[in-house]
């Protein structure tokens, strides 16, 4: 008989809830969930999509091991766990700890087993050599969190439901669907904040699918929201409408920057961010007069030249005109399983505290930029990396200079990765080790649970069960581990206890850990048994108790204050942190770093509703119709060039020159083009016979490794200087 499974779907950040009907094994349909009361019977193509991956015959059901040859064989995993361990583990030995490092995609996010086995695997391989998707979108929000809070899961999310006026900066949410916000349906959220009289200002380069929906779109350079944001700051300052009384009571050193910030010339600010002073000025003005108001920057500011300056600066921004922790502004979960309780943990969260060998580039959350990975592949030395470890990432498609990267692959004496698919990465392993993939697995949402707009906790059930032999990812990530010496949690102690339970047949998964962090957490019943509970651990959370609500618990709006997030001890928002006011000075020193010369465009990336990065392109609904990666470039510019829209040009950057087919569209900035990123198929067509029909060319093989944020060495990826070219003239010359 079919039957209906109700569970968040794990593919972005949103969060929908899906209907899936399943017959036995069989997915028979998928559809929102009319019902959830999150998303409210929203699904975007990818959630309705979600099967097609379940089901695809590319998708990797077995360990494959590289043959002689260059193709891959089928092995057992008792074959496939011993090989990888014992092959890392000769690297470790021979060369040393960092010799092996680990790169972990987008995906592990969404994994709550996966995400706590992590920590164990980085103990178990001892490397300082840890990368992740994290330094090509999101590492300047970690820094400025942990610097301002005292964690880098503190995150200031926009109080969607309340706000009358959202400055929205580099963020499209209506094709991302949230950012270090999860709010599914953000076109009725959206428009729920318009028809209740507030307004939506977009700043970005492009007049994107969210600036359509908008009161007003702000067309600004790449690069520029660090100054539109410091700029917007000293309008407050020098019109008297800082809160005084909230930046006493919340902040350390605010007065320190009050003196840099009214040092900056307007004219600057203005140059640098391409938009009138008069027009910043206006903005300042509103932002502060609104009854409640609320900053947002993301990936655009993250990923662009200024990344750490911009994300520093917003929350400064809210905290300065007294938005910070108040309804209707940028406000603080309350999650049922607090990530912040693990920063306080020695050793788990922070940012700089070592730094990578051949660039000197700054850790953040315990991750390198990964821009910086095929430099420690290639410079022979103490510490070379020589073997890789990889899970559920593509980085030759997601890192700058994929090229390079794909290079030196090649050149590892051993690679193993943990992935569904032999995509472009993957390719280059010695070893493929396929997880179960999500929809066998369990699934809480723990990471997302710490930005969602209402609070809530979730678990979902396997759709449909595992079968026999197959492995989920926690289980192959801590087999891993073991094999490599180490344990589940990485905590000594822990994982002892870990291992006796399950030497006397008793099991020990991630789930006992989400179980206990439930109960231990805000919303947990306090590990009481039922007599003894009282107060607000009454009707507090277990996993048991969570796993017969299957829609999940409700857990309330978003709670006033700012004290009770912060992990300083002097429970204040420390904005005087060296590496922002360092940043701030590098940037009055030459406001004009990274503009295009004459002759130059800038190029930034997109993303759309129907991809999900680089893994979605292997399903045939979601790469179906008009060519999608396409160089939008304004009709000045195309003329400029030489090109007409249709043709396909050539784009040139400081390491790449290559093919681009050509759209014109009046929505870019004149002298900004926009391609979107997770493209460049050819590589993989033939394990990826879907993706591979429809290859598109990579963004990142346009992208420049040797040029990072400041601060954190995020990749920049949004302001890459570019030059356009028709096909002909490139010939010709
Ligand atoms: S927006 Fe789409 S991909 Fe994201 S959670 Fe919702 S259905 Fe899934």
């Amino acid at each position: 008989m079919p039957r209906s499974v109700y569970r968040t779907c794990h593919l972005c950040e949103a969060c929908c809830g899906l209907e899936f009907h399943v017959e036995e094994d069989k997915i028979l349909s998928v559809r929102p969930d009319a019902e959830d009361p999150r998303s409210q019977g929203y699904a975007c193509p990818k959630g309705i999509a979600i099967a097609h991956v379940h089901d695809d015959p590319d998708r990797l059901r077995r360990p494959m091991r590289r043959t002689p040859a260059g193709d891959f064989e089928p092995i057992s995993w008792e074959e496939a766990l011993s090989e990888a361990c014992t092959r890392l583990a000769e690297i470790r030995d021979r060369h040393g700890r960092d010799a092996v490092a680990l790169y972990v995609g987008n995906p592990v996010v969404h994994d709550h087993g996966a995400a706590l086995v992590r920590q164990g695997l980085i103990k178990a391989l001892g490397t300082r050599n840890c990368f992740s998707a994290g330094s090509q979108d999101t590492s300047p929000r970690f820094a400025t969190s942990w610097h301002l809070y005292g964690s880098s899961f503190v995150l200031p999310i926009p109080d969607l439901e309340r706000t009358d006026y959202l400055l929205c900066i580099g963020a499209n949410p209506l094709v991302s669907n949230g950012s270090v916000l999860t709010a599914p349906d953000m076109r009725r959220r959206l428009r729920a904040l318009r028809s209740r009289g507030g307004r939506l200002v977009v700043v970005d380069p492009r007049r994107t699918e969210t600036a359509r929906e908008a009161d007003e779109h702000v067309a600004i350079l790449p690069g520029g929201d660090a100054a539109l944001l410091l700029g917007m700051l000293r309008v407050l300052l020098d019109e008297g409408r800082v809160d005084r009384e909230a930046v006493a009571r919340l902040a350390r050193g605010f007065d320190g920057i009050e003196r840099r910030v009214r040092a900056l010339e307007a004219a600057a600010l203005a140059a640098a961010c391409g938009i009138p002073f008069d027009t910043i000025a206006r903005l300042a003005r509103e932002f502060a007069d609104a009854r409640t108001g609320s900053a947002y920057s993301r990936i655009g500011v993250c990923n662009s030249r200024y990344g750490s300056l911009g994300t520093w600066a917003t929350d400064l921004l809210n905290l300065a005109a007294g938005r910070l922790g108040e309804p209707g502004g940028a406000m603080f979960t309350t999650p049922a399983v607090d990530l912040s309780r693990l920063s306080s943990v020695p050793g788990m969260d922070g940012h700089g505290r070592f730094r990578s060998r051949v660039r000197g580039l700054p850790e953040t959350l315990g991750d390198l930029p990964a821009a910086c990975l095929a430099e420690e592949i290639e410079t022979p030395g103490p510490g070379q990396v020589r073997g890789l470890l990889t899970y559920a990432g593509n980085p030759v498609l997601s890192v700058p200079n994929g090229q390079r990267l794909d290079r030196a692959f090649s050149s590892l004496d051993f690679m193993v990765s943990v992935d569904i698919y032999l995509n472009e990465t993957t390719r280059h392993a010695d070893l493929v080790l396929p997880p179960a993939w999500a929809l066998r697995e369990r699934h809480y949402e723990l990471i997302f649970t710490q930005v969602a707009a209402r609070n809530f906790a979730r678990w979902s059930p396997p759709v449909v069960e595992p079968e026999p032999g197959e492995r989920a990812d926690w289980e192959i990530l801590v087999a891993l581990s073991e094999g490599l010496g180490g344990g589940m949690t990485g905590t000594g102690p822990l994982d002892r206890l870990l291992r006796a339970a399950r030497q006397r047949g008793w099991s020990a998964t991630p789930d006992h850990m989400l179980d206990l962090l439930l109960r231990t957490g805000a919303h947990g019943d306090g590990l009481l048994p039922k007599p003894l509970r009282f107060g607000r651990f009454r009707d507090g959370l277990s996993l048991k108790r969570l796993s017969k609500m299957p829609r999940g618990a409700d857990l309330g709006p978003l709670e006033p204050g700012v004290t009770r997030r912060i992990l300083h001890r002097d429970r204040r928002v420390h904005v005087d942190a060296e590496p922002f006011l360092a940043a701030l000075d590098a940037w009055a020193s030459d406001p004009t770093l990274g503009a295009a010369q004459p002759g130059e465009l800038l190029l930034i990336g997109r993303r759309e509703v129907r991809t999900c990065n680089s893994w979605m392109h292997n399903v045939p609904a979601l790469v179906s119709g008009r060519e999608r990666c396409v160089l939008l470039v304004h009709p000045d510019d195309a003329a400029a060039a030489g090109v007409a829209d249709g043709d396909t040009a050539i784009l040139e950057s400081r390491i790449h020159t290559g093919e681009v087919p050509i759209n014109l569209s009046d929505e870019m900035r004149p002298g900004v083009v926009s391609l979107p990123h997770g493209w460049g198929h050819a590589r993989a067509a033939a394990t990826l016979r879907t993706a591979g029909s429809h290859p598109g060319v990579s963004f990142n093989d346009w992208s420049d490794d040797a040029e990072t944020e400041a601060v954190v060495g995020q990749s920049i990826l949004n302001g890459v200087r570019v030059r356009l070219r028709a096909a002909a003239q490139a010939e010709a010359s």
